[in-house]
């Protein structure tokens, strides 16, 4: 049965908010039940035929995945011209982004079960989104959860994969990235993202940049300005030529500990996120300034090395 791109879209959100405001999204406080992890969604399409696929072979690995070669283990027959790219960013809560603004070291409780409900909350939604599309005798995969789906190394990148949400998102017109690696959105880079791929045409989503414009939303690259989340990052990770994502990885896994002693709970618990709050970025798109600075520091404008996933 075929849709129109419109109203299979319309269709998708509607149960992805109907799934939001059920039980897959309470974050687990056992002294604050229905307590919710994330916040309203937002959504972008992007074609599967867009040449800008190709590109994150360049700019992030030649392993990366195009939309045609993530659905090959699905039907090896669909061609690009056949699949569209569904995005969601699911933004912090009000109330997690209060805590997390307020924390110096250590992540906040509210961003801890967060991280902590993504395979319920965040899979969980895409997998619900496959199956509202079953149900519909659409056929749709999630890649990060598919047998094609792997984490590399490698001395440009450092820590990449072959499907990644926050490319799958700038594709999709969500935004572009920022200094300390985020998807810079609407709704601000505090968010946990996930996407799907739909073999059925939904409504493209218009970029507001330029194919390469990695990180027009970005104070830093825009205007000189800001450079804040290199002061949030409690480890020194971010610096002005971009994030140290093995320092960052390596940030992360000393949490576990803290987040073990403070919320027994939350047993191999690990989340950080600092970089994400207090910061002009954190719920919403900076206004892009008229006026250039003059960095203070010495800096290499040149594009970072690699566009990280
Ligand atoms: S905090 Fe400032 S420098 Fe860092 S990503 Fe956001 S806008 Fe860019
Ligand atoms: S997540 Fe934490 S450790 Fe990693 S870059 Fe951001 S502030 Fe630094």
């Amino acid at each position: 049965m075929s849709y129109s791109p419109l109203s299979l879209a319309a269709s998708l959100e509607a149960a992805a908010v109907e799934f939001l405001a059920g039980p897959g999204n309470d974050n687990g406080n056992p002294l604050r039940p229905g307590e919710k992890a994330f916040g309203q969604p937002i959504f972008g399409y992007a074609a599967g035929a867009d040449l800008i696929w190709e590109t994150f072979k360049t700019a992030v690995d030649p392993a990366f995945l195009t939309p045609k070669m993530a659905f090959s283990g699905l039907n090896p027959e669909a061609m690009a011209s056949e699949l569209w790219v569904m995005v969601f960013v699911l933004p912090q809560t009000g109330k997690t982004m209060r805590e997390h603004n307020r924390a110096t070291q250590w992540p906040s409780e509210g961003w801890v079960r967060s991280r902590y409900a993504h395979p319920k909350t965040v899979d969980g939604l895409a997998l619900r989104l496959v199956d509202v599309l079953a149900e519909r005798g659409v056929k749709a995969v999630v890649p990060d959860l598919s047998p094609g789906f792997k984490t590399l190394t490698s001395e440009a990148f450092q820590i990449a994969s072959t499907w990644s949400h926050r490319h799958a998102g700038f594709a999709a017109g969500l935004g572009t990235f920022g200094l300390c690696d985020g998807l810079i959105t609407k709704v601000g880079k505090a968010h946990r993202m996930g996407s799907l791929i739909v073999n059925h045409p939904l409504p493209v989503t218009e970029r507001d940049y330029g194919d390469h414009e990695y990180h027009k939303h970005c104070l830093w690259f825009n205007s000189g300005s800001c450079g804040l989340c290199v002061a949030r990052c409690p480890v020194g990770a971010i610096t002005l030529q971009g994030r140290d994502k093995t320092k960052c990885a390596a940030y992360l896994k000393i949490t576990t500990p803290y987040i073990e002693a403070t919320w027994p709970d939350l047993v191999g618990g690990y989340a950080c996120g600092l970089c994400q709050s207090r910061v002009p970025c954190a719920v919403r798109s900076p206004k892009i300034p008229t006026q250039k600075f003059t960095p203070k520091v010495s800096l290499n404008k040149e594009p970072l090395p690699g566009i990280r996933p």
